[in-house]
């Protein structure tokens, strides 16, 4: 390739930066505005009812579409490398309402068994309404194809699970739902697009919490499903006629947003969508120095005599740290860890000064939270011990304050 054939746009960084600006935008506006609108009017009621019936691209109501909305979804594909993305209101909202769109009772789902709390618990309630979910050690294939029935119709794994930090068998899920003909979904929240694009791996769908890293700053929520089109929904018997367009690659997201986003309603605000997007702007400046010091405190932590065991995939003894090497650009801004029964886990975070004691992530400040106290509190004991969440485990996600001050506040805590 000539240098003058070369997409200008090519890098991670480059598309997104420049996203909004390659379609037209008022005056030249670099950011796509807000558009605060939740109705849009039409001159003539022929093109109102073509817009409505689906026959000419246009605007029809505010909970399924808006071009602020819109331009982040545009986005989200560029950054997943998909075919069509739908924004939600939150991150639980996006899994949700695919789930909701695409299953129905008698159906089976398999799932990680190590998962995002709240995550965790919609599933049981999926449960509780006729679908039938099993929860599976995903880090091996080989414990998902047991798990396989002839009715199950999805996969649902992480990539780097929260809080201890377990990675799923991204690679051979992925061969088993394209030989099975499942569909294959992957929550990208942990890693984000920028350090790993599920793709790669045959996904069929990925899901990200946009509050979290590609956001960034913890100023707004947001939840996107995008389709990457690697699977054909003609071996997907759920799909209604009318969402059977000529593309069978998009039949999934096209009920996902005319259906399921339609009857849930959860959608997400143009402010909100503004704020993710130039968030999203500096994703992979945020998460390489977010990675860099979770490495850092990681191998501090891991030979301090106060720290009984460290958990972040970044670590040569972490049970799956070929599988980052292999498939992540770096091993992530999340990790955990156990103190010694002699400290006293809430001493400890009482003593830290400079990360906050918080529950959210990917933000750009380092928080810490005590696991089985909090997030991980209502599941009960028994199903924490299922987890292998121990009551002093304390979760940190890293953000991008300078690693000497983060090094030094920890070492300061533990003494
Ligand atoms: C936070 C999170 C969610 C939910 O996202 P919200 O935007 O908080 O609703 C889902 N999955 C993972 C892995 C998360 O970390």
């Amino acid at each position: 390739m000539t240098t003058r054939e070369r997409d200008p746009f090519a890098g991670f960084t480059s598309s997104i930066v420049h996203s909004d600006r390659l379609s037209p935008v008022e005056h030249g506006s670099l950011h796509k505005p807000i558009h605060a609108t939740v109705a849009y009017g039409y001159e003539d009621a022929n093109e109102l009812a073509a817009v409505f019936q689906g026959k000419k691209p246009g605007y029809s109501y505010g909970r399924q579409v808006n071009p602020t909305v819109e331009a982040l979804e545009t986005k989200l594909n560029r950054m997943e490398r998909g075919v069509a993305s739908v924004c939600f209101g939150t991150g639980m909202a996006a899994i949700g309402t695919a789930i909701f769109a695409l299953l129905r009772r008698g159906d089976h789902l398999v799932s990680s068994s190590f998962l995002f709390g709240n995550t965790n618990s919609l599933l049981n309630s999926f449960s509780a309404h006729g679908i039938d979910v099993s929860f599976v050690d995903a880090t091996d294939a080989r414990e998902i194809a047991a798990a396989i029935r002839p009715n199950t119709k999805m996969v649902f794994v992480e990539t780097i699970a929260n809080p201890r930090t377990q990675i799923a068998d991204l690679k051979g899920a992925g061969e088993l739902c394209a030989e099975k003909g499942i569909v294959y979904v992957v929550d990208n929240t942990m890693t984000s697009p920028y350090l790993f694009q599920p793709t790669d791996v045959g996904a069929s769908l990925v899901v990200n919490s946009l509050t979290k890293y590609i956001c960034g700053h913890g100023n707004a929520l947001g939840g996107a499903v995008t389709e990457l089109g690697n699977y054909d929904w003609n071996r997907f018997d759920n799909i209604y006629p009318e969402y059977r367009g000529a593309d069978s690659t998009k039949w999934g997201i096209t009920q996902i947003k005319k259906k399921g986003l339609r009857d849930f309603g959860a959608a997400l605000g143009p402010e909100a969508a503004h704020h993710i997007a130039v968030g999203a702007e500096t994703l992979a400046l945020r998460l390489t120095q977010q990675c860099r010091s979770a490495q850092a405190l990681c191998e501090m932590l891991d030979a301090h005599p106060s720290v009984a065991r460290v958990y972040y995939p970044g670590l040569t003894h972490h049970e799956q740290h070929a599988r980052v090497a292999e498939l992540f650009r770096h091993a992530g801004g999340l990790f955990s860890f156990e103190l010694h029964d002699s400290v006293d886990t809430f001493e400890f975070l009482n003593a830290l000064q400079l990360v906050v004691k918080s529950s959210n992530l990917g933000d750009n400040r380092t928080l810490a939270i005590p696991v089985a106290h909090t997030i991980y509190y209502e599941m009960g004991a028994e199903r924490r011990a299922s987890m292998g969440i121990n009551d002093s485990l304390i979760r940190i996600s890293t953000g991008i304050e300078d690693v000497d001050d983060l090094l030094h506040d920890f070492q300061q805590a533990l003494t």
